[in-house]
């Protein structure tokens, strides 16, 4: 089957032609991940005989799949430019995926709740990664109703539950610090500094004080 037919499948149709020629172009071995991890995507630079490299989630929806797939071709881009001279969210980075993000702008790809997180993401010097709090709350709300109801993050949960992380810690949800969710892990007692969309999985019934 070719690029084009599926990368529809996974990005908004009409996104596809321009993706697949950049992996021609940036002679790119682009993967469609299957692993469950924390991370939309994820870029690696060429090392020992392999060349550039970009897998991103298969279970993303189609406007967050699109938005990771252009971040990691910004880091590429960004990669041939400047090799280890520019930093992996820094100035050259932005400047990449504002400039590669204006092609889906000018189709009107997305939509316009979507465009305008996007947008101040970037006008955001602070922004770095992917796990900008806006822009993933925006992108979400694209999920399919079911899965995104069916995930339930730190913020979703109430104050003093006991919830699990996929490594099988557990941790207890205490107060909100600024941004984050202070959580202590049981087992050792130490304080944890959590994102308030970070995945958990609550434990039914328990409470601790
Ligand atoms: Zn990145």
């Amino acid at each position: 089957m070719d690029k084009v037919k599926i990368l529809e499948k996974y990005l908004p149709a009409q996104a596809a032609p321009l993706i697949a020629r950049w992996i021609d172009y940036f002679k790119c071995e682009f993967k469609i991940s299957r692993n469950r991890n924390s991370k939309f995507g994820d870029y690696r630079s060429p090392y020992g005989g392999k060349g550039h490299r970009i897998s991103v989630n298969y279970d993303l929806n189609p406007y967050a799949f699109l938005v990771t797939t252009v971040h990691e071709f910004a880091h590429l881009h960004t990669w041939n430019e400047h090799k280890q001279k520019a930093k992996p969210h820094g100035t050259e980075w932005k400047n990449n995926f504002k400039k590669m993000m204006q092609p889906f702008f000018e189709k009107d790809i997305f939509p316009v709740d979507i465009k305008k997180a996007i947008v101040s993401y970037l006008d955001n010097p602070a922004a770095s990664s992917c796990s900008d709090l806006n822009l993933y709350r925006a992108l979400r709300k694209y999920d399919p109703p079911k899965a995104s109801e069916a995930i339930l993050t730190v913020e979703k949960i109430p104050l003093k539950a006991l919830f699990k992380l996929k490594d099988g810690r557990v941790f207890r949800k205490d107060e909100k610090l600024r941004k984050r969710f202070k959580c202590t892990e049981i087992a050792t007692r130490r304080i944890y500094l959590f994102s308030p969309v970070a995945e958990v999985e609550l434990i039914e019934g328990a409470t601790a004080a």
